[in-house]
């Protein structure tokens, strides 16, 4: 059958192909360490699955609003009042089925042919790809190591022109793990505000820092920015809670009433009993995601320490996130040559970088075990060894 041009200008996600992968050799019996997907080992915390269990003893089993359980909506907005200072109200809330369908929906809600959507790089694979879906144009700004993957405000300006669109913050930032700080943020909002254009802030990461890092939430900078921005987010990465695929988006209510029809004609309510899930999370003591994110501290100087002791492999310490980024440029081999005999031979899974628009560039999650860890880095050290 004859597809649409859409899917043609779209490459698959190469997180998941990496994974599924590395997933396919370990069924055969490989033993593969797998650094590909971010996705944290611990499993989801015990209440959180038995506020789950009870809402399906209880007949939670039904189709809900599209826009998710109005209880769900009303927590969502109360922990970003509280925790991000952002006055959001539950209609300004709309439930999804994870933080990659907010910022889909988002993009088939406001972007028409032709309109401009700037995207930092390195950048999170599906951004530009979800762009494209939605026939608007990525406008790619590189960073590099040097400006610690950041965007300057001037960089930004130089960016925008009248078909402009929105603007795509990620702190704390995957794949780089890098985080704004506050005056940062305020910087890149005077230029939004300035220029009149959005700001789309996937904040998926905010709970995962170190080092003293603060998250500050752009839409806080200021009522004007406020105004003019919506927050992507989840509970998958802070509550190990990949598989339940629930997140948000929070942001005007023209643009999250839009979205629930897009909903409501695509994917209809996020599964019910799992939305009880996440209301248990956010009523919740937060410990649990301390314990794991103290754990994924431990872990990321580990591997920092290990990365940077290879010979022809350089590696930043980022601030957020569970993910490192070390520039492979000394080894002469781009990141899909380099990360496939890595596999293929060594059996160890990391994304190519080009996935992230950065080919000079792998990246390693480190939400996996220590062991693994340490035998990942043990292999991946033969490796370069024998390129370089
Ligand atoms: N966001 C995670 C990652 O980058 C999950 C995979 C995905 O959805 O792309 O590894």
């Amino acid at each position: 059958m004859k597809l649409a041009a859409r899917v043609g200008q779209v490459t698959p996600s190469l997180t998941l192909a990496v994974d599924t992968k590395a997933k396919g050799m370990k069924a055969q019996g490989i033993n593969v360490c797998s650094f590909s997907v971010g996705e944290p080992d611990f499993p989801t915390p015990p209440h959180i699955v038995e506020a789950a269990e009870k809402a399906l003893e209880s007949g939670k089993t039904k189709y809900g609003p599209a826009a998710g359980e109005p209880k769900l909506r009303e927590a969502i907005a109360q922990k970003l009042q509280k925790e991000n200072s952002l006055c959001f109200g539950a209609e300004n809330v709309i439930v999804t089925n994870g933080g990659k369908h907010s910022l889909f929906n988002l993009f088939m809600a406001t972007i028409e042919p032709g309109d401009e959507v700037i995207i930092p790089s390195p950048y999170w694979v599906s951004y530009p790809e979800m762009v494209k879906l939605a026939e608007g144009k990525p406008v790619i700004v590189e960073t590099t190591a040097e400006t610690g993957f950041k965007i300057t405000p001037e960089q930004l300006r130089q960016a925008i022109t009248p078909q402009t669109r929105l603007f795509v913050l990620n702190s704390p930032s995957n794949p780089t793990g890098m985080v704004y700080t506050p005056d940062e943020i305020r910087a890149l909002a005077a230029v939004i505000v300035e220029k009149d254009i959005y700001v789309v802030s996937d904040e998926i990461y905010e709970k995962l820092l170190y080092d003293g890092a603060e998250h500050f939430s752009i839409g806080a900078a200021s009522p004007e920015i406020y105004e003019r921005t919506i927050v992507s987010s989840g509970f998958a990465k802070a509550f190990s809670m990949t598989g339940w695929r629930v997140g948000y988006l929070a942001g005007p209510v023209d643009v999250i009433r839009a979205c629930a029809t897009i909903q409501g004609h695509s994917t209809s309510n996020v599964c019910t009993f799992a939305q009880y899930g996440a209301i248990a999370a956010l009523e919740g003591s937060l410990d649990c995601v301390e314990e794991m994110r103290l754990a994924f501290a431990q872990r990321r100087q580990v591997m920092l320490d290990y990365l940077n002791a290879i010979p022809g492999l350089t590696c930043t310490k980022p601030d957020g996130a569970f993910y490192l980024l070390p520039s492979i440029k000394k080894t002469g081999l781009k990141s899909l040559e380099f990360s496939t005999a890595l596999l293929d031979d060594y059996q160890v899974a990391v994304v190519p970088g080009v996935a992230f628009g950065a080919d000079d560039y792998v990246r390693l999650s480190y939400a996996t075990d220590m062991d693994t860890i340490k035998r990942g880095m043990e292999q991946l050290d033969k490796f370069v060894r024998s390129r370089t």
